[in-house]
């Protein structure tokens, strides 16, 4: 597995736990507003961390950190690879968090029927009738992120959905269509755009702190838990 960037701690990553993050290259999505570029439009050129050094630092904090975050680019992509990287990780004791845009629902299927993923955060990008527009994939067919959506709400496991809000992509009609399709979910996170040098394409930008508790209250019309997350 190549690891092309390892936050050895952090406590915003993982809910409620202590924990550290990994970061896969690659990605089957081209979202304008990724903060991650490099890691995936050229995963190939950014530098990368040996698996073992990995592991040699999660032995030695085990007992301390709690859980580990496995982020990218997209980790789904890695099927073959993924399953056993996290039993490794598992054997230590470590809780894992898979961060995915949603589009392998069989890998998420089989990672947490095999105990091999505690928490599961996935993206929403926008509506169904968005979708495509917001991951910058033309003609993007969704029906497997409708797939990994059944799947969290039926699995019984901790898992969270969250939307990063760009003013030039997202607007009320979408959060009203997302609130239908998600009704019930179990958490939901509007997180709010930051621009930044890393982003794919630069110029987006934010909605204010007001519209985006507006955002909130819409979506809490059928959701329990709706917060937002990094405003200033
Ligand atoms: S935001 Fe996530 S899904 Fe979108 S391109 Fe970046 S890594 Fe891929």
């Amino acid at each position: 597995m190549k690891i092309h960037g390892f936050n050895t701690l952090t406590l915003l990553d993982y809910p409620g736990h202590l924990g550290a993050t990994l970061f896969l290259g690659g990605c089957n999505f081209r979202c304008p507003f990724c903060q991650n570029a490099g890691l995936v439009l050229s995963p190939q050129s950014e530098p990368y961390i040996e698996e073992e050094e990995v592991f040699s630092y999660l032995k030695k904090r085990r007992g301390i950190l709690e859980g580990v975050c496995i982020t990218g680019g997209e980790p789904t992509l890695y099927e073959n690879e993924l399953p056993g990287f996290i039993s490794r990780i598992k054997d230590l004791g470590y809780l894992v968090k898979l961060d995915t845009n949603g589009t392998n629902p069989e890998l998420i299927r089989t990672l947490r029927e095999n105990d091999l993923i505690d928490y599961a955060a996935m993206d929403i990008k926008s509506s169904k009738e968005n979708y495509g527009k917001v991951a910058g994939v033309k003609d993007l067919d969704i029906s497997s992120v409708c797939r990994s959506v059944e799947y969290l709400m039926n699995s019984g496991m901790d898992y969270e959905f969250r939307t990063t809000v760009v003013r030039e992509l997202h607007s009320t009609e979408d959060f009203v269509s997302i609130g239908k399709w998600l009704a019930g979910c179990r958490a939901y996170y509007l997180q709010a755009y930051k621009d930044s040098e890393n982003v794919i394409q630069r110029g987006f930008s934010s909605f204010s702190r007001e519209e985006l508790d507006d955002f909130c209250r819409l979506l809490r019309q059928t959701m329990p838990l709706v917060k937002t997350r990094g405003i200033d």
